[in-house]
């Protein structure tokens, strides 16, 4: 493990172009931009052109940004297995670049993560609606740039999100806003893209959110079969317990829209457990409860 630290855009940013100069293994691409005009990097693991490729999401919340320090790990150890020809987790790297493809988003929200550790530049053209609507205070910021909650911008259960977000008076802000219309955020936008075009090879979803040490793999009560496998699977992998969404929870996120569109597994797995950001001395423990799973994941389908 060698990434204990916090992640803003330009310290990942800087790991991942280092991390790909140094293994062939990896390959880095981008799935589109931020509001604010930052490339969303998205690292490619792997050969098996199949249906049983998996994507992993981490940080689509801005005080969740430990989830990228976690997967970074997992690349980084993937990648010195491959380069050595060793096996992690029983697996021979090498043979499990072979066969399947990971694909890894390790920062969904830049802008979102670089508000929260930064605060806002005042030549940010959204500076004046921002500034109100954080009341100034950016430290629970979990929103994109203009406000709105990537977990929730989905295309799932939208309209009837609107109705309690209406009654609860949610609007722009750090937290549970859901955007004008389904995938109104280019974040959000980028990558339903992404799926769409390259789901011929992707099986199934992880994303890492925090914190709870518990996941979530149904939506509305429903997955799809191979889901109840998967999810003993986690649970016996990790210390994490199965879990179901309720109240604003259960609208409009990526594992609700995935199995609707889908109908193929997608788990969000709440890492570690205190208060968001959680700090960073609990990486070491989330990345070792959650590496045989990273690992043997694509294995599983
Ligand atoms: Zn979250």
């Amino acid at each position: 493990m060698q990434y204990f630290t916090e992640m803003d855009y330009s310290s990942m940013m800087k790991e991942l172009l280092e991390l790909t100069r140094k293994n062939e293994a990896l390959k880095l691409s981008y799935i589109g931009n931020t509001i604010l005009s930052r490339p969303i990097p998205l690292i490619t693991i792997g050969e098996g052109i199949n249906e049983k490729g998996v994507l992993y999401v981490a940080t689509h919340h801005a005080t969740e940004n430990i989830c990228t320090s976690v997967i970074l790990n997992f690349i980084d150890e993937y990648a010195r297995a491959y380069n050595k020809n060793e096996k992690i987790c029983g697996i021979n790297a090498r043979v499990l670049f072979n066969m399947r493809k990971i694909y890894i988003i390790p920062m969904l929200n830049p802008d979102g993560v670089e508000y929260r550790i930064h605060g806002i530049e005042n030549d940010n053209p959204l500076y004046e609606r921002m500034m109100k609507a954080s009341q100034g205070d950016f430290s629970k910021w979990n929103s994109n740039a203009r406000g709105v909650d990537l977990n929730h911008n989905y295309d799932a259960y939208f309209a009837e999100y609107k109705t309690i977000e209406n009654e609860l008076q949610i609007t722009h802000g750090p937290t549970k806003y859901s955007g004008e219309a389904p995938e109104s955020e280019p974040e959000v936008s980028a990558l339903t893209s992404f799926i769409r075009y390259n789901i011929e090879n992707i099986g199934a979803v992880l994303t890492l959110h925090s914190q709870g040490e518990e996941f979530y793999y149904k939506s509305r009560g429903e997955c799809p079969k191979k889901s109840e496998f998967l999810a003993k699977m986690i649970a016996r992998m990790t210390t994490y317990k199965p879990s179901s969404t309720d109240g604003t929870a259960s609208y409009g996120g990526l594992t609700d829209w995935f199995i609707k569109e889908y109908d193929k597994p997608s788990f969000t797995l709440e890492c570690g457990k205190g208060e968001n950001p959680l700090p960073v001395s609990q990486i070491p423990r989330i990345y070792l409860n959650l590496r045989e799973l990273l690992f043997t994941f694509p294995i599983l389908l």
